[in-house]
C-alpha cells in the first residue's frame, strides 16, 4: 500500500511541478510517521524515502533506536512543537528541527548542540495564518529573530516551515503559502542569513500540490503515504 501511495504521490508532485515550471527532482518528501508502526517506516525506507518526520520526542527516540542500526541514511525531522527540556534529546537524533518558534528555543538548541559538537540544522516555523492556537513566529517577527539566531555558532538556518490552517478546500491555503514564499525570497534577497536559505517546508496531505505551485521544496506527508 505504501509503495502504491508513494507512486501516486510522486505522480502528483510531477504534475504540480509541471504546472508551475519547477523541477520535481528538487522536492524532498518527508514521510511523517507519527503514530505509525516501525514496520510501515521500513516499507517507506524500502521505497527509497530517506526523510522521516516525527512530532513527539519519546516516540521518535524509540523509533530512532530501533531503526538506527543498518539505516544510516535516514534524516530525522522534528515537525512538532519542541519544549526546551526536550532539546537535549532532540539534538541527538534529529538532522533537521523544523519547528523552531522562538529565540529562546534556538538558544537552547545552540547550547545543547555545542555540548555534542554538532552544527544543528533548523527551520523557523512561521504562523502564516491568524489562527490563534498554532505555534510559530508571526511573519513580522521572523527577520528580527533570524538576525539573532545567525549569531549562534552551533545552529545553521536552513529555511522556513509553515502549517496551513485547516480549511474546507486546499485552495484556501494558497495565500498563506504564497506569503511565506515571499518572506523566504525577501530574506535571501536581503542576505539576512550568512548562506542563502535553501528549504521551504510547506504542504501536507490535503494541500501539498498547492504548496508546490507556490514554491515549496519540502512536503511533509502522513496520511497520503500511510493510509
Ligand atoms: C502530522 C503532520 C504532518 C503530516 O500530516 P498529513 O496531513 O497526515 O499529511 C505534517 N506536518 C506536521 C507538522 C504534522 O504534525
Amino acid at each position: 500500500m505504501v509503495e502504491e501511495n508513494l507512486r501516486k504521490i510522486k505522480e502528483r508532485i510531477r504534475s504540480a511541478c509541471t504546472r508551475s515550471n519547477r523541477d520535481p527532482g528538487q522536492i524532498t518528501i518527508v514521510a511523517v510517521s507519527k503514530g505509525r508502526p516501525i514496520e510501515q517506516i521500513k516499507e517507506v525506507l524500502a521505497c527509497g524515502i530517506t526523510d522521516i518526520g516525527e512530532n513527539r520526542i519519546q516516540e521518535a527516540v524509540v523509533k530512532y533506536n530501533e531503526l538506527a542500526a543498518g539505516q544510516p541514511a535516514i534524516t530525522w525531522h522534528m515537525v512538532g512543537h519542541l519544549q526546551t527540556n526536550k532539546v537535549k534529546e532532540a539534538v541527538k537524533i534529529f538532522g533537521l528541527i523544523q519547528s523552531v518558534d522562538s529565540l529562546h528555543l534556538a538558544q537552547e538548541i545552540n547550547k545543547q548542540a555545542a555540548k555534542i559538537n554538532k552544527l544543528q540544522d533548523i527551520l523557523i516555523e512561521v504562523k502564516t495564518s491568524p489562527e490563534a492556537a498554532k505555534s510559530g513566529l508571526k511573519p513580522d517577527e521572523v527577520i528580527e529573530v533570524i538576525n539573532k539566531i545567525t549569531g549562534l555558532p552551533n545552529i545553521r538556518m536552513q529555511g522556513l516551515m509553515t502549517i496551513a490552517p485547516l480549511a474546507a478546500s486546499p485552495e484556501e491555503a494558497r495565500p498563506y503559502f504564497r506569503g511565506l514564499k515571499e518572506l523566504f525570497d525577501e530574506i535571501n534577497a536581503r542576505r539576512i542569513t550568512p548562506e542563502a536559505l535553501r528549504m521551504l517546508s510547506m504542504g501536507m496531505t490535503d494541500d501539498f500540490e498547492i504548496a508546490l505551485e507556490e514554491g515549496s521544496n519540502m512536503v511533509r506527508l502522513g496520511r497520503a503515504i500511510f493510509e
